[in-house]
């Protein structure tokens, strides 16, 4: 199973931080299940460390606020040196049809804090082509969603949100509280973590 990345100090100052990162690592949970259950059926993975056509393609980066939070504060704090220089130009020309501005050199710059959304997104049986989206060309080749796991992780977010008693989150999630509440990642105004 996927580790569940750790930051001890910075959990106990800052409560959101752990709720963020247990969220996450629920999603990884379910990712690796649904990955090993695919590769069970013969499938063959195509995702790999460098292979960023995605991150280059995609419009529509869905990212919940406390994620908003954690890339903000792992930008502010745990990016340095030359990944750092080419973030703070990359992060002042964002846009819808740019590639993501946390790209640096092929690499997911935040790959600890990345979304949900970038965690789920897996392809299988053949690499993107560049300028290809898989979403639309091939939607029989993606990871099915992780639903269950991604509903769990609202679970674990809600508190964050003033939603803390076990049925009230239950109905948030129904009421599907956290969908009204995303925002497009590329849409984001990164800029201001420039300064
Ligand atoms: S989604 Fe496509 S481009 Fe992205 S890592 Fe997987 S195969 Fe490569
Ligand atoms: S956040 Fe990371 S994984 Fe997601 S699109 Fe951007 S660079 Fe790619």
């Amino acid at each position: 199973m996927p580790k569940r990345p750790s930051f001890p100090a910075e959990e106990r100052a800052i409560p959101w931080l752990g709720l963020l990162i247990d969220a996450h690592h629920t999603v990884d949970k379910g990712v690796k299940k649904a990955i090993d259950s695919e590769l069970r059926r013969g499938r063959r993975l195509a995702c790999r460390e460098g292979c960023s056509n995605c991150c280059r393609t995609h419009r529509d980066i869905p990212v919940y606020p406390l994620e908003i939070m954690g890339i903000s504060w792992y930008v502010r704090n745990k990016i340095n040196g030359r990944d750092r220089d080419i973030l703070m130009s990359q992060l002042k020309q964002t846009g819808i049809h740019r590639p993501c501005p946390f790209l640096v050199e092929d690499r997911c710059s935040i790959h600890i804090m990345r979304p949900m959304a970038c965690r789920q997104f897996n392809v299988f049986d053949r690499p993107c082509d560049d300028g290809e989206d898989p979403f639309y060309t091939r939607p029989h080749d993606l990871l099915p969603p992780v639903t269950r796991y991604i509903e769990q992780a609202f679970f674990i977010m809600l508190p964050f949100h003033g939603v803390e008693r076990e049925s009230d989150r239950i109905r948030a999630i129904e009421d599907r509280l956290m969908h009204r509440m995303v925002k497009n990642l590329k849409e984001c105004n990164w800029r201001l973590l420039c300064f």
